[in-house]
């Protein structure tokens, strides 16, 4: 038999909904190795449901980002370029269009493209996540080939370094000034004291926190 997997896209208005096939699976005779997705399939059908989402939200987009917001004329359009969005069940081809601001503005005719100012980045952030959070716990090339066999991706390893090192980065500038500690709260009775590489439990007694010595005692048994 066939399975097929469908989507359907609801815009809210009194349009038909979009009815899309995603996926379609092929079954014989029921064994462990046939019942339900397999790894390939799994990832083929992701890659597939992201195309189509990404494709029919960016259309949705361009329905409104194509009218002047003051007027609602339609804007005239320059020209369009391909950009690639890399998420984490896919890296993805989007059209990109530019149009010229609309006659009824005042300040002159300039081109713009909407896609540019609402995607601030070509990246998504669970890709970068997914990515840094692997790589902090074990290699580089181990991360990759573990995104490469679970997900519809094809990254590889500079890439993923390169990202790794970027968050980190960003991490770093986020913490500010090296201190000796970065508990704020003083009256805590416990917590986790972060320091620049290493992150531990540590108990901070009350007995401290009054004299304000910052005496911290590391608990028994962490590392
Ligand atoms: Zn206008």
């Amino acid at each position: 038999m066939n399975i097929k997997v469908q989507i359907i896209v609801d815009d809210e208005t009194d349009n038909p909904p979009i009815v899309e096939e995603v996926g379609c699976f092929q079954r014989g005779d029921l064994s462990v190795e046939t019942i339900g997705l397999m790894l390939q399939e799994g990832k083929e059908l992701l890659a597939n449901l992201q195309q189509s989402m990404v494709k029919h939200q960016i259309a949705a987009y361009f329905t409104k980002a194509c009218r002047c917001m003051n007027c609602h004329s339609t804007l005239a359009r320059k020209d369009s370029k391909t950009i690639l969005f890399r998420s984490l069940f896919g890296n993805i081809e989007v059209n990109s269009p530019r149009f010229y601001t609309c006659k009824c503005q005042s300040a002159g005719r300039k081109s713009f493209s909407p896609l540019t100012s609402c995607l601030s980045a070509h990246t998504a952030p669970e890709l970068l996540y997914l990515q840094s959070k692997w790589a902090a716990l074990m290699s580089y090339g181990l991360t990759t080939d573990l995104l490469n066999e679970v997900l519809p991706l094809q990254v590889n390893r500079a890439t993923v370094m390169r990202h790794t090192h970027q968050i980190a980065r960003r991490i770093e500038n986020e913490l500010g000034d090296e201190q000796v500690m970065y508990m704020k709260d003083a009256n805590a009775t416990g917590g986790i004291c972060r320091c620049r590489r290493i992150l531990l439990p540590w108990e901070l007694t009350a007995d401290t926190c009054m004299r304000g010595t910052a005496t911290i005692e590391k608990l028994a048994g962490s590392r």
